[in-house]
């Protein structure tokens, strides 16, 4: 069994050199995920010097671990949006998805992108008696916008309720990222951290530990953001964690997902069938084992045996829309996306593009990163509790610690790792189906070793024992 994604397994690394000069250019996109990749497709026809650093590798982080789905029927997605937006702003937000997912195809048709897109028939399930007429009604709600729903069943899950939508996809998201870069004359570096961004009086310098990057605009596509202030993230959002396996089954393509918690989300890619399950807050709940467990015995009752086994974190937003636009002066975001990003993250490099390019994008509005109401007060106060819960729950470390030199690490086997994440100090777990060093509080992940391969800390937590 292997303990990376199936995605990872069916294309091969990027490998684009480190940067090792100072750069002066218009725009610095910061995350080489299908965020910041996105954004770099779309300014490929503005006449700007722009330059994308990442870094670790080209979507090996949240986008190469999702499970790779491009449907506009996500969960209870849409009800959060009605509850806190209101239904016109959910109208909107279905439109964007509709838009993108078609552009999307579109060009991986014209562009002849190898991801292996597949069009499918996506199902939305409830198994509880009393989410029927929420789902009847969603199912409505739909019906308005144009889209035609189909009441059915299916005999992978057992549902009390059940509709469908046809003409939605599925891709290899690795695949698909690369593919936007086929045609990039644009640098990008790899292996390349950003460490800390300075406003100047004619723009912004990002530093990285040897280098500066001067430029007029900065985009932040790193997923969560490394600082703190000026967004707040920590009070804003949550995030949330799922588990997921690959299995060898020959069965006609399908895509399905459940309505609520427990989340259920089943696809399948070439003979294997994927089964996401156990999602969770990260701070509630930091047992990786026990988790990953728990699906090990839901597929083996399906009669599946996992070749692969992976985990994923994605960032939810307490109003259910993600933050895309500028923030801050010429500072720009895109993320938020609520375990729904490839449309999203590839339409917000749409937006961002056109806000660069001073080009009216009919969306801005709708996700602006500054949004805020009252009404979200208390789910901002819960995402604090919850931060605070998972600082002290993350101290209790699952592996040895020892002091090296007046320090206290943490080793396993022969690595030793410091014990705390650099981004906001909460003690790291080790996750041992992954063999990752996993932040409980807002998602970092080391290997191993210590190489920080998902942010938002910016750097390594190796201890060496020269240290
Ligand atoms: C379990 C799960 C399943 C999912 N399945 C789906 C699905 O089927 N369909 C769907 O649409 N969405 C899905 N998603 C959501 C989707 O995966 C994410 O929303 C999306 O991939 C986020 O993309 P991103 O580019 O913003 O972030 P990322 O892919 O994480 O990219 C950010 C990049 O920035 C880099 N970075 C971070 N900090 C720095 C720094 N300081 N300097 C330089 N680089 C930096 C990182 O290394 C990373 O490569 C799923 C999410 C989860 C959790």
């Amino acid at each position: 069994m292997k303990n990376i994604s199936i995605w990872k397994d069916y294309s091969k690394k990027t490998n684009y050199n480190k940067l090792d000069k100072d750069l002066d250019i218009d725009v610095v996109i910061i995350g080489g995920g299908i965020t910041g990749v996105s954004t770099l497709y779309h300014l490929r026809d503005s006449n700007l010097s722009v330059a994308l650093v990442e870094q670790n590798k080209i979507a090996y982080s949240t986008t190469g671990n999702s499970t790779g789905k491009l449907s506009f029927l996500q969960n209870d997605l849409l009800d959060k949006i009605r509850k806190y937006s209101g239904d016109k702003n959910a109208f909107s937000y279905i439109s964007f998805q509709v838009d993108g997912m078609n552009k999307m195809v579109k060009l991986i048709n014209d562009k002849k992108i190898d991801c292996d897109l597949k069009e499918v028939d996506s199902y939305l399930y409830t198994n509880k008696e009393k989410e029927i007429d929420k789902l009847k009604d969603l199912s409505k709600f739909l019906n308005n916008r144009g889209i035609n729903t189909k009441e059915t069943s299916n005999n992978l899950v057992e549902s009390k309720y059940m509709f469908s939508v046809d003409k939605t996809y599925m891709i290899n998201p690795i695949k698909f990222v690369y593919g936007l870069l086929k045609d990039n004359t644009y640098p990008i570096y790899e292996d390349t951290s950003i460490i800390k961004i300075e406003k100047k009086k004619d723009g912004y310098i990002s530093y990285t530990k040897d280098n500066k990057i001067k430029s007029k605009w900065v985009v932040i596509a790193s997923h969560y953001p490394y600082f703190i202030k000026p967004m707040f993230f920590p009070i804003k959002v949550n995030l949330e964690k799922s588990y997921i396996s690959a299995s060898k089954k020959k069965i006609d393509p399908v895509s399905l997902i459940s309505y609520s918690n427990p989340f259920i989300s089943i696809r399948t890619y070439k003979d294997y069938l994927i089964y996401l399950s156990n999602s969770h807050t990260i701070n509630k709940d930091v047992d990786d084992l026990s988790n990953f467990n728990e699906l090990l015995k839901k597929v083996k009752d399906l009669k599946l045996n996992p070749d692969y086994l992976w985990s994923n974190i994605d960032i939810m937003t307490s109003d259910g829309m993600p933050y895309i636009g500028r923030f801050k002066d010429n500072m720009l975001i895109s993320t938020g996306y609520n375990t729904w990003g490839l449309i999203n993250g590839f339409m917000g490099g749409s937006i961002l593009s056109d806000i660069i390019n001073k080009k009216k994008n009919k969306y801005t509005e709708l996700f602006s990163p500054n949004r805020g109401s009252l009404g979200l007060i208390p789910t901002y106060f819960g995402n604090i509790v919850k931060n605070i819960e998972g600082y002290i729950k993350g101290i209790n470390s699952n592996v040895d610690t020892r002091y090296i030199d007046g320090k206290k690490v943490m080793c396993k086997d022969k690595h030793k790792v410091e014990k705390k994440c650099p981004h906001a100090k909460c003690g790291l777990r080790y996750n041992e189906v992954e063999h990752t060093w996993d932040c409980p509080c807002h998602g970092s992940r080391f290997d191993i070793n210590g190489k920080c391969i998902s942010g938002p800390a910016n750097r390594d937590i190796t201890v060496s024992d020269n240290d």
